[in-house]
């Protein structure tokens, strides 16, 4: 904060900008518009603090500054401030920022709106084959547990794999979506979760594990144990985490080639997608449900690709 005679005329206007400042830290959603109309005459009120406040705001909530002094009226950011970035325009599942938005937020966010083999899908008239069983080589590992704005993710430490089609990758991380992102012949579950791989090559493989309510999940209950206070700071867990436990019985699977279900919505991931779904306890679903109600992406076309699966 700044130290000047007129501090103290201005304190009223620091303490809400303060608090503006936390609640956009504290608000996971896009600005709305009227937000900005909220901002502004604050800013207008007190030239002198404008650096200051625009600085703090373009830490916190990249989104709400680019919303701010787009406004004919809000005053110019000042050399000394640090631009906002290209994208700050923060993608997200529902409103202006939404997935009907992503591709136009940011150049590298393109594939989002003109690929062609994006992700999820609906499952549905696979080719029905003897698919070889995937070798999952899991193992108790430490993890860490990070709230990324958009999820929540645990990152896998340890060797942690599977096989599949010839190539093994290696366990990075998994995340949740509530409600599934997939769907199968139309149907659409509680809750997926993703388990991301990569290959040595760099290449993505992502087993979609359907969730539904029924029994408590301790692989997903670990996860939740360790959900940190804060946004963005990973937490380290104390414990281990053992992904064979989020594995449905029946190894039996879809797959296709897809894409990141987010931005940049990269494409060539390779998708297995378990048939049988696992249980979460009604409790645990509503625990996510307070985090994140709705953060799937809906279904993208199929577009003719090869669906493999499971006899
Ligand atoms: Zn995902």
């Amino acid at each position: 904060m700044p130290h000047h005679n007129l501090q103290s005329a201005l304190w009223p206007c620091l303490a809400l900008a303060c608090w503006l400042q936390t609640a956009a830290a504290e608000e996971p959603k896009p600005a709305t518009p009227a937000r900005p109309a909220v901002v502004i005459p604050v800013i207008e009120r007190a030239p002198a603090d404008i650096a200051a406040s625009q600085r703090q705001r373009t830490r916190n909530a990249g989104t709400r500054v680019a919303a701010v002094t787009a406004t004919p009226t809000a005053p110019v950011a000042e050399p000394a401030a640090p631009a906002a970035p290209a994208h700050s325009s923060e993608w997200a599942y529902e409103g202006e920022n939404g997935p009907q938005a992503w591709a136009k937020l940011a150049p590298e966010y393109a594939k989002c709106g003109s690929g062609e083999r994006q992700s999820p899908i609906d499952l549905r008239d696979g080719m029905k084959l003897d698919l070889e069983p995937i070798a999952f080589e899991y193992r108790p590992s430490g993890f860490k547990v990070i709230d990324n704005g958009h999820t929540i993710q645990a990152n896998i430490g340890g060797w942690n794999a599977m096989r599949v089609m010839g190539r093994r990758f290696k366990l990075v991380q998994l995340h949740f979506h509530r409600p599934s992102e997939e769907m199968i012949d139309g149907r659409q579950f509680d809750m997926v979760a993703h388990l991301v791989h990569k290959d040595s090559e760099g290449r993505l493989a992502v087993v979609a594990v359907l969730i539904e309510n029924g029994a408590r999940q301790p692989a997903i209950q670990a996860v939740l144990n360790n959900l940190p206070l804060e946004k963005g700071e990973e937490m380290p867990a104390a414990t281990n985490l053992d992904l064979n436990q989020i594995l449905p019985e029946n190894r039996r699977y879809f797959t296709y080639m897809g894409s990141l279900t987010t931005p940049p919505c990269s494409e060539d991931v390779l998708w297995v997608v378990m048939k049988q779904p696992v249980q979460a306890s009604a409790d645990q679903l509503n625990l996510f449900a307070r985090l994140y109600p709705m953060n799937a992406r809906p279904v993208q076309s199929a577009a003719g690709r090869m669906i493999k699966e499971s006899n």
